[in-house]
């Protein structure tokens, strides 16, 4: 085994905390947090990750512990509410976690069942703005029938597409060909190093996400490559991850868009105290530390924390290579 750092990563653990819905196939969310001379962070790539992708998240993570934030522009972030891929009578449940978010991302496969549950969001929260995401799934032509299917039936309720096609060349052609903005999240996070100079062509919005960018100065350097207005969105983190990415969002000059960021509404538990899940549609720009009962609590196995630490050591050594 590789050395761990322990000096770069204080007080280091490991938390495994169920999730209320099948998201992305998982049921439970590990993550790792630790301190720094600045405050509170976590790594919490997807166990799946390969160690290249993985770094950069390590490096989010080791910017945010040790570095001042940004300049804040903003300390209340507009917050989307995210609707994973659940059957239509689990909606009501899953908006009410919510509660004044007044734009609703909608995870979908294809347009039968993806209209049943924008039919169903639109009974609950009438006037709400829908966002799609298809995550690259669709082929041209699966894009260009669902999305006119949406659009006869449900008009102009779509803010946006995020990533419905995953090549550059079938995006060109759909942006050119359908009514609705495209937004691009794989595009970008899946690409980073390729060049995202030309995205402007193929999508109307960038999704940008605080540790698959690797932090907040590549973060906003991506965000002037792609010359795009920005949504900033996090993936399935717990209340100190979203803490930094609720700083990113804050970091912008312009923020047109409410945030992906009220995901922890989607954990059983948050590991912070107050859980930060949006109130009247915002949440406000904090530091923020675990509350301890929470995190003894959640605590993973000794296996999942040994296998945790390895992941780190080995990370850290292949990145200062
Ligand atoms: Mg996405």
């Amino acid at each position: 085994m590789n050395h761990f750092p322990s000096d770069i990563f204080v007080d280091f653990n490991v938390v495994s905390i169920p999730t209320k819905t099948n998201f992305r196939g998982i049921t439970n969310r590990e993550v790792a947090i630790f301190s720094g001379s600045e405050g509170w962070s976590e790594f919490s790539p997807f166990v799946e990750y390969s160690n290249r992708e993985s770094s950069t998240w390590l490096r989010a993570a080791v910017e945010a512990s040790n570095t001042p934030w940004p300049h804040l522009y903003r300390k209340s972030i507009p917050i989307n509410a995210t609707l994973p891929n659940v059957s239509p009578e689990k909606v009501a449940g899953v908006l009410k976690n919510f509660e004044g978010c007044t734009t609703v991302k909608i995870k979908i496969d294809n347009f039968i069942s993806g209209a049943e549950l924008v039919e169903e969001t639109l009974n609950i929260l009438p006037g709400t703005k829908i966002r799609l995401d298809v995550n690259g799934s669709w082929s041209l032509d699966e894009a260009l029938l669902y999305l006119y299917d949406f659009h006869l039936r449900f008009g102009n309720v779509f803010e946006y597409i995020e990533q419905p096609c995953t090549s550059f060349d079938d995006l060109v052609k759909l942006k050119s060909e359908i009514p609705m903005k495209i937004a691009l999240d794989e595009s970008i996070r899946k690409n980073l190093d390729g060049d995202l100079s030309d995205l402007a062509k193929a999508g109307d919005v960038a999704i940008i996400k605080w540790a698959p960018s690797g932090g907040f100065a590549s973060a906003h350097e991506i965000a002037n490559t792609v010359c795009l207005p920005v949504v900033i969105s996090s993936a399935l983190d717990t209340g100190i991850g979203i803490s930094h990415s609720l700083a990113l969002a804050g970091s912008f000059e312009n923020l047109d868009f409410a945030c992906g960021l009220g995901t922890v509404a989607l954990l059983e538990s948050d590991i912070c105290e107050p859980a930060l899940i949006p109130t009247q549609g915002f949440l406000d720009v904090n530091r923020v530390e675990p509350n301890f009962a929470l995190v003894e609590k959640y605590q993973a196995s000794e296996d999942r924390q040994e296998w945790w630490k390895n992941r780190v050591a080995d990370i850290w050594k292949e990145w200062n290579l």
